[in-house]
């Protein structure tokens, strides 16, 4: 149960909508969803706000739907290990198809990039997680990769594809079942702390609580200076998927990166998902992707590969939003009361989402985590706000 926060139950109704609640969470990316439903599965009564008229429209259903245990910093791979199981065994009723699928990743250096691929080898949090294979195993698993392109090759074998449209419904059902509300086509444009209480504009009416959870991805930063809080630092930076048709049986083969991550590809439905790596920062917006990374990403998929691309499926980008240590932000902010982060989940905010969740659950009900994440080596300021200003 949830012991910092005391229940608002006697809501007012507006147009049949109860306006007031626990917990108003902003933003129905995977974050959000993900945050509500165990805030609410924990005895708030939480309401979602999403200015979008479908929850996930932007990077959440723009990602590569990849759960790799070996990416991402220190805190990533703790919160991917923290992860996995809800993803191995989800609550009963959770899902319809398992939300993982066996992929496998393989991690590809060029000369150039040896010393950076021998690096991860031997990072001892990798340990158990990439096993060094050598070029021809590469190529019977990936056969389209250039030799010279994989001369030292790491393979991750539990690597697994995301089931991410089933994920986030998944959590949007059960914060329905547990009586939390969902209302989209809701922009948050007003913030105010007037008694204890955030007074939450929309362009469908005021909504108030006591705590608001900012899960507005590319939007973070803005929508903390709608509350007055002080920004992080929030970059978001666009990376664009296209898919192809490469006219051969491609259903096994695993994620293959570069370990530099300039290109990468992967089956997706029955088209190859490829992508530059790219990173361009810009403002929040609905990410397109640009005609030059189109290009480039085209180039570089010829010049690693045997494959040629010549015409596109289907184009994408979205944006991956990094603070400066590309650690997520998750806690209380330090300068106003009521106003917890949940941003910054860069490249892995599918595949952290699980852990993340619990996280902002029992942080938020009970100002600490549970042992269930502590074990993992997770700690409260790893992912604090503050952390950012020291
Ligand atoms: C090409 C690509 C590949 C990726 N591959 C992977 C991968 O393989 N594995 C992985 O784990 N991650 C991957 N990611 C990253 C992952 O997609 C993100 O980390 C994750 O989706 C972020 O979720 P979010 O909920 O924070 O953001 P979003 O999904 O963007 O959700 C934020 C929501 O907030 C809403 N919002 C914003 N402002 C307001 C407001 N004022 N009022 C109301 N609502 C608001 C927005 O409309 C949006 O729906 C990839 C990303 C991209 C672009």
């Amino acid at each position: 149960m949830l012991a910092r926060v005391p229940l608002v139950m006697a809501w007012c109704s507006m147009s049949g909508t109860p306006r007031n609640c626990d917990i108003l969470v902003v933003g129905g990316g995977i974050a959000g969803a993900s945050a509500a439903a165990a805030l609410a599965g924990a005895g708030a009564y939480v309401i979602l706000l999403e200015m979008e008229p479908q929850p996930g429209y932007h990077t959440t259903g723009r990602s590569a739907a990849t759960f790799v245990s070996s990416y991402g910093n220190d805190t990533i791979r703790i919160l991917n290990a923290a992860s996995r199981p809800f993803f191995d065994t989800p609550p009963d009723g959770f899902a319809d198809f398992p939300l993982l699928s066996p992929r496998g990743a393989l991690f590809a250096s060029d000369e150039a990039h040896i010393s950076d691929l021998r690096t991860a080898l031997d990072d001892p949090a990798n340990a158990g997680l990439l096993e060094p294979i050598d070029t021809q195993t590469a190529l019977e698993y990936s056969p389209a990769l250039r030799p010279e392109s994989a001369v030292l090759v790491a393979y991750e074998e539990n690597a697994a594809d995301i089931d991410v449209n089933g994920l986030l419904q998944g959590y949007l059902r059960r914060l329905q079942a547990a009586n939390g509300r969902v209302v989209t086509s809701a922009r948050v444009d007003s913030l105010l702390r007037r008694a204890g209480t955030w007074q939450v504009g929309t362009n469908v009416g005021a909504f108030s609580a006591p705590v608001v959870v900012n899960a507005a991805g590319a939007w973070a930063d803005e929508v903390a200076a709608l509350a007055g809080t002080a920004s992080i630092g929030l970059v978001p930076k666009r990376r664009t998927a296209l898919t192809f048709d490469p006219g051969v049986d491609i259903a096994r083969w695993p994620l293959t990166i570069s370990v530099d991550e300039e290109w990468y590809f992967r089956p997706e439905g029955g088209d190859l998902l490829i992508s530059p790596g790219d990173e361009t920062p810009q403002p929040p917006n609905d990410a397109q992707p640009d005609e030059m990374d189109i290009a480039v990403c085209i180039d570089r998929i010829k010049r690693h590969t045997t494959m040629t691309v010549s015409r596109l499926v289907s184009k994408r980008a979205g944006l991956r939003s990094f603070v400066f240590d590309k650690s997520p932000v998750a806690g209380f902010a330090d300068d106003v009361d009521g106003f917890f982060w949940l941003a910054a989940q860069g490249g892995y905010g599918i595949q952290t989402a699980p852990a993340l969740a619990a996280f902002t659950a029992t942080l938020i009900g009970s100002g600490e985590i549970s042992s269930d994440l502590s074990d993992f080596g997770l700690t409260v300021t790893a992912l604090s706000p503050s952390r950012l200003r020291a």
